[in-house]
């Protein structure tokens, strides 16, 4: 064989032919997942428990960790019968995670896992393990939330993502050849900066995106550039909003800088979407036929008692369980069904980080949702970041633009006095505007109280 058709082969023809079937496999899970979107409720329950049951059994037999556990407790998987006997097995933090990394692999793939670094903005990277079946099912489960907005598996989709350092150049190639034969085009927000929006802007006019996906506080800012400036970009059939919460406001200002509609996703890295509107925006219909998602009752006190922190199983990686997982997240419960006909019951929408909760030395906890909701309606306020530093302080940074008085300073100063009361000081700086974080994510509310 010709060196360089051996050459050609491995870089070019080897990797297409391993996607190709790689991609035949996610579609054929894709369709079970379509069809089970519509099945009705307690059909979808069903489905979820019996997936359940048999990822306990798996645990039981093969996961040292699990297994010592439950010895411990006493509980063997026959002892679970609903889901509120499951609620009652301990949770699984980050910190177990690390400490029990090894015992958390099944016996009979320990020698196969494929591996997948997550967390490097809060606290140390960890590699978590997962199987190829679990990974073609997230994919798959990723492009049914996806598709609700009218994505697709080949459509023109650039994504505005936030990427650190570059990949090598062998690797970057290969990316390039994946991304063109899946219509999609990787722009880093990484890089985003006031004097470089334009070149941003330029990218979608010169990509011509029918999807357009990114980070919330990436599109946010390329956004209020494209407003600020009066520069229409060309106009994608939607928007797609992930890895942070995404406010009313913020949602208004993208759909008016792009001229279509915004769709709010919701997912974690450790195990990709959690769920994601579908046409009528009516919350974010769960994925509960690929993870049980709980939110479990916190031990302070919320105002409302939908609210919980984010608990999730993944029902498909068999490799290295992830049961009970705390994510860290606070997310509301939806109250009805959507109109769209779906069984897939409904968040109402996420709240942001448990970390990120503000308290008051009286004991009141707001979360880090509230503080957008009181700021976006006052005069000439262009954006924010609250930090709190110690219980009984807050610093508030806030972005002034046209319109910022005196008034708006008293108005905030006020409202938040009479939200958290009088135990906790206010301290206010004001400045021109507020950088994103390193991988282009905004942080609105920052709790530093449990680092
Ligand atoms: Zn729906």
């Amino acid at each position: 064989m010709h060196d360089w058709y051996e050459q050609a082969f491995r870089r070019v023809l080897y990797p297409a032919y391993e996607s190709g079937l790689r991609r035949r496999r996610t579609l054929s899970w894709l369709a079970d997942y379509e069809r089970n979107q519509w099945l009705a409720p307690e059909q979808l329950a069903a489905l979820q428990w019996a997936q359940l049951k048999r990822l306990l059994e798996h645990c039981y037999r093969e996961v040292p960790y699990y297994r010592t556990q439950w010895r411990a407790l006493g509980v063997t998987p026959d002892d679970i019968r609903n889901l509120d006997d499951y609620a009652r097995l301990p949770l699984l933090t980050r910190a177990d995670m690390r400490e029990h990394y090894e015992a958390l692999k099944a016996d009979s793939w320990r020698d196969r896992l494929l591996y997948k670094v997550t967390g490097g903005t809060t606290g140390e990277p960890l590699r978590l393990g997962y199987t190829r079946e679990s990974n073609d099912r997230r994919q798959a489960v990723m492009w049914r939330g996806y598709g609700w907005a009218g994505s697709r598996m080949g459509r023109r989709t650039m994504y505005l993502w936030g990427a650190l350092g570059q990949p090598p150049w062998k690797q970057r190639w290969k990316d390039r050849l994946f991304n063109a034969a899946f219509a999609r085009r990787m722009v880093n927000s990484f890089h985003m900066s006031e004097a470089n929006m334009a070149e941003y802007a330029q990218a979608v006019d010169d990509y011509r995106p029918t999807i357009l996906v990114g980070y919330v506080g990436a599109l946010v800012r390329l956004a209020e550039w494209l407003v600020d400036h009066g520069r229409r970009v060309f106009r994608p059939q939607a928007v797609l909003c992930c890895a942070e919460v995404l406010h009313d406001f913020q949602r208004e200002l993208i759909e008016r800088a792009f001229g279509c509609v915004a769709y709010n996703t919701y997912g974690c890295r450790e195990v990709m979407l959690i769920a994601s509107e579908c046409e009528h925006h009516h919350g974010l219909h769960m994925n509960i036929d690929h993870l049980v998602i709980e939110l479990a009752k916190p031990d302070y006190h919320l105002a409302n008692e939908r609210t919980g922190e984010v608990v999730i199983t993944d029902l498909s990686n068999y490799g290295m369980p992830l049961l009970r997982y705390a994510n860290g997240d606070m997310a509301t419960a939806g109250t009805s069904r959507c109109p769209c006909g779906r069984g897939l019951p409904l968040l109402s929408h996420v709240d942001g980080r448990v970390l990120d909760i503000i308290r008051t030395p009286d004991g009141r906890a707001l979360p880090g949702e509230f503080f957008p909701y009181l700021l976006c309606h006052v005069e000439g306020v262009t954006g924010f970041q609250l930090v709190q530093r110690r219980l009984d302080r807050l610093d508030l940074t806030v972005a002034r633009g046209k319109g910022f008085s005196d008034d708006s300073l008293t108005h905030i100063r006020h409202e938040i006095h009479k939200a958290l009361g009088d135990g906790i000081e206010l301290h206010c700086q004001l400045v021109d505007d507020i950088p994103l974080t390193r991988s282009g994510k905004t942080r609105l509310t920052i709790s530093e109280l449990s680092s």
